[in-house]
Order: structure tokens, then C-alpha cells, then sequence
């Protein structure tokens, strides 16, 4: 029974891993967008097991396909080839632009962001490496320093280095506070600017140059940006940022690298990479959740000459990487995207779900924000629009427990945890989208009572 999961889980699992509701469910089986849990009760997946579900659950083309590799051959590791490994590698490097057509297999996001620390590093000759704060790139000792969110980044033993800068935060002005002048959490500075500030993206860029002329970052290897922050809650860069920013730092040497492992694979609808939303060419892609539906695999792309300054400093090996079961269901992701034109469907679901969680803010003084693309949304809880005071912690664990018990699981972000996080495998419908606007309804409709 449930009481004796617990009890295992409590003497064997790491404690370090919270799970989300305060009776943990206990899932058992998935199909598409749904979810079901020991008991049979039934759940709309809106947060994809951490936005990595892309083409849902158990998909039969991707199931079948991986049932075939896994009768054929699983294991092979990097020092042969398969057959897999090369339709794989030409079906992906077919959806990146040129000269982005080097492909590095792995078998998580922090994998890949190590990698392309590695790479900056080894092509720039330079050292430091820039992210935003709020980003999350892993958990990995090395990316762990690029991780600026929430609680991941402890205090260890000797520190862990990088250098953080400000977040463009539309929302929330650049300092990630609750909103410039009265901030709640002072991570840096008070914001001077004005209310209006977070689409001066002037300004931002003056921060960020401010940041590039301190010391530490004269040596700059490298940039990494989320084209939209995941687990900071969905959040966005004022339009032209990113572009001026990946100039600034390649005027100094720097490479720059986009982190797709939540905007990849046709997420964001109106195109298949979060870099295009920017109109940004990066010198290294990183990708992994959605790229394997779920499989663990992961990968990094990037141009023949940083692939070079790579491979003449370092032998880089990896056991797993790339292997046959992996590049199998990769290819029948990529394959299924296309078939049932996926990146279409988020496109046109997401703006339409977009619209109706968007109403929502007129009629709830705690709707703080709604935003994203696609299927990415974050509503943002405040406290009352004027202030945008976080929504305490209880009540929008409450909220979030509600939806729940109404059969729509959702996600959370934010440096308060703040944000809801909606990223449902692409293969919903309108109809489920309604649904999910309705529960969620329902739930504010209950807090206010
Ligand atoms: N980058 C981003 C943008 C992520 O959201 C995550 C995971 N939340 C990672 C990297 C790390 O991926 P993984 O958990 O597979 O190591």
C-alpha cells in the first residue's frame, strides 16, 4: 500500500528531491497527455514530467520503435558505429541552421551544458562564463555554477564560480526582485529604474555592459542564455536583448550558447528553436528533456571549428552517449514532430490557451502575469498587481494542490516558487486546453472564497 511506498521512500530515497503535493502521487501509468496513479484516478499532464514529455506518454510509434532497437541491439558505446547513431545525427543536424551541424551525444541537459563549458573554454583560450540570474542549466558541479535559481546553488566548501548577471526579467525588472524599487529580495542591488522599466532594453544592455567591463569578465569564454527561463518561471527577455548581448560578449572573445533543454524540439510553435524566436545564430545549442520524450539523451550542436579547438585539447568520452536505443527514439520524436505536426499544434493550442489564461487577470487581483509562447506558460501569483508581492508560498501550493485534485497537474517556478508552470505534451487539444483554464479557474475561484 501508499504507507509502505512511503516508508521506502523515506529510508532509501534521497531527501534532497522534493515532491511536489503533500501526498506525493504515485503514478503508474501514461498515455499521451494523460497520467493515471495507483488508484486509478486520472490526471491532464500540463507539465510533461518537468517539460519532457513532447510528444506524450507512451507514444505507439516511439514505443514501437524502441521495442524494436531493444530486441536489435541497446549497447554499443562510442568507440563503434551503429546505424542509429548516423540517420540520428543527419535528422537532427537537418533542423539546425549552418554552420551548426556538429552533434555531440549525451544523456542529460547538465551533461550537455558541461560540454559546452568545456567548449567555450577550449575555443576562447578565455575562462569565465556568464548566465542570468534565475537561469538553471543543471545540477552537475560544473553547471551548477551557471544555476542561479531558487535554493539549487548552495553554499559548498571552496564556493562554485561563475559569474552571475542580471536578468532581463520583463516582468520583474533585472534585479528579480517583486518589482524594482520596493524589492522583497535584494539579490544584488535595488533596481533604480522606473515601473515602466522592464521594456527598456537599453538599459539592460547598459547593465549587461557594465557587467562584461568588471574584471572577472574580461576573460569571457562564454554566454548562457534560456531563450525563455524555464524554472525561473517562464521568463522573458525584452525583444532585441539577446541579440545585442551575444554581440557584446562575442566582442570580447566570448562564444555564445543557447540552452534548449525546455525551448527545443517545436515547443515555442512559431519555431522549431527558442534561439530563432531571437533572431540569435548561437555558436553551441544544447538540448535534452523533450528530445528523447522522456528517454534519457541529450545533445550538443555546434560548428565544425569549436568541434575542432574541442577535440585538439581534450580526448572527451562518454559510455552511454548516443547509443542505439537513444538515437532510435530520437529519431521517432523527430519523425512523430513532423507526422502530426506538432510544432503547429503548440503553436496554434499554445496561443490559444495563452489568450484564455491571459483573462484571467482581469478577473483575479492574484493573477500577476501570464505569458510565454507556445506551449510555455507561467502565471505569475501576486499578492495584488499594484505591489506584485510574491503570493505566499501556502496559497499557491494550495492553488496548486486543488488543480490537482480536479485532475490537471501542473508546474511551479520562480525565486518565490510564484509561478505556475504550463508545458503539456504538444499533442493536446483545444478542448483540454479549455479544460485546464477551467479547473484552474475553479481553484482561484476557491482561494478567493
Ligand atoms: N537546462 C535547462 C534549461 C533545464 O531546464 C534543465 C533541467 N531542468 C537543465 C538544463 C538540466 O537538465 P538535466 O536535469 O537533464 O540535467
Amino acid at each position: 500500500g501508499y504507507n509502505r511506498v512511503l516508508e521506502i521512500h523515506k529510508k532509501h530515497l534521497s531527501p534532497v528531491v522534493t515532491a511536489f503535493f503533500q501526498k506525493p502521487l504515485l503514478l503508474h501509468q501514461g498515455h499521451m497527455e494523460w497520467l493515471f496513479d495507483a488508484e486509478g484516478n486520472r490526471y491532464l499532464d500540463f507539465f510533461s514530467g518537468i517539460v519532457t514529455v513532447s510528444v506524450g506518454h507512451c507514444h505507439p510509434k516511439v514505443n514501437a520503435v524502441a521495442q524494436k532497437q531493444l530486441g536489435r541491439l541497446w549497447h554499443t558505446s562510442a568507440i563503434f558505429f551503429h546505424a542509429p547513431i548516423h540517420e540520428y545525427a543527419e535528422k537532427l543536424a537537418a533542423l539546425l541552421p549552418e554552420p551548426l551541424k556538429v552533434i555531440f551525444l549525451v544523456n542529460s541537459g547538465s551533461e550537455a551544458n558541461d560540454l559546452a563549458m568545456l567548449m567555450a573554454r577550449a575555443h576562447s583560450n578565455n575562462i569565465e562564463i556568464i548566465s542570468f540570474r534565475g537561469a538553471y542549466h543543471g545540477c552537475s558541479p560544473y553547471t551548477l555554477g551557471l544555476t542561479n535559481v531558487g535554493t539549487y546553488k548552495m553554499e559548498l566548501p571552496g564556493g562554485i564560480g561563475c559569474q552571475p548577471t542580471m536578468c532581463p526579467d520583463v516582468f520583474r525588472g533585472p534585479w528579480g526582485g517583486s518589482h524594482c524599487r520596493d524589492s522583497p529580495v535584494q539579490t544584488i542591488r535595488k533596481c533604480s529604474c522606473a515601473p515602466d522599466c522592464c521594456q527598456a532594453k537599453d538599459l539592460y544592455i547598459e547593465q549587461f555592459k557594465d557587467m562584461l567591463n568588471t574584471s572577472v569578465a574580461k576573460s569571457i569564454a562564454g554566454f548562457f542564455a534560456e531563450p525563455i527561463q524555464g524554472v525561473n518561471g517562464v521568463v522573458q527577455y525584452p525583444k532585441g536583448f539577446l541579440k545585442e548581448a551575444f554581440e557584446l560578449v562575442r566582442a570580447r572573445g566570448g562564444v555564445c550558447i543557447a540552452d534548449e533543454v525546455q525551448t527545443g524540439f517545436g515547443r515555442l510553435g512559431s519555431h522549431f528553436w527558442g534561439f530563432q524566436t531571437h533572431d540569435v545564430l548561437p555558436d553551441i545549442v544544447t538540448m535534452a528533456k523533450g528530445i528523447g520524450n522522456g528517454f534519457p539523451m541529450a545533445a550538443v550542436v555546434t560548428t565544425p571549428e569549436i568541434a575542432k579547438s574541442l577535440a585538439k585539447r581534450l580526448q572527451h568520452f562518454n559510455t552511454f552517449g548516443g547509443n542505439p536505443l537513444a538515437c532510435a527514439v530520437g529519431s521517432a520524436v523527430l519523425e512523430v514532430i513532423k507526422e502530426e505536426n506538432l510544432q503547429g499544434n503548440s503553436q496554434e493550442v499554445g496561443t490559444y490557451m495563452l489568450l484564455k489564461f491571459a483573462k484571467l487577470k482581469d478577473e483575479f487581483e492574484i493573477v500577476g502575469d501570464v505569458r510565454g509562447k507556445g506551449l510555455m506558460i507561467g502565471i505569475e501569483m501576486v499578492q495584488d498587481k499594484k505591489s506584485r508581492q510574491p503570493l505566499p508560498q501556502e496559497e499557491v501550493n494550495k492553488i496548486h494542490e486543488d488543480c490537482k485534485n480536479m485532475g490537471l497537474l501542473v508546474g511551479k517556478g520562480g525565486i518565490f516558487a510564484q509561478t505556475f508552470r504550463i508545458a503539456p505534451p504538444m499533442c493536446i487539444t483545444k478542448l483540454e486546453a479549455d479544460f485546464a483554464v477551467e479547473v484552474f479557474h475553479s481553484a482561484l475561484t476557491q482561494h478567493m472564497e
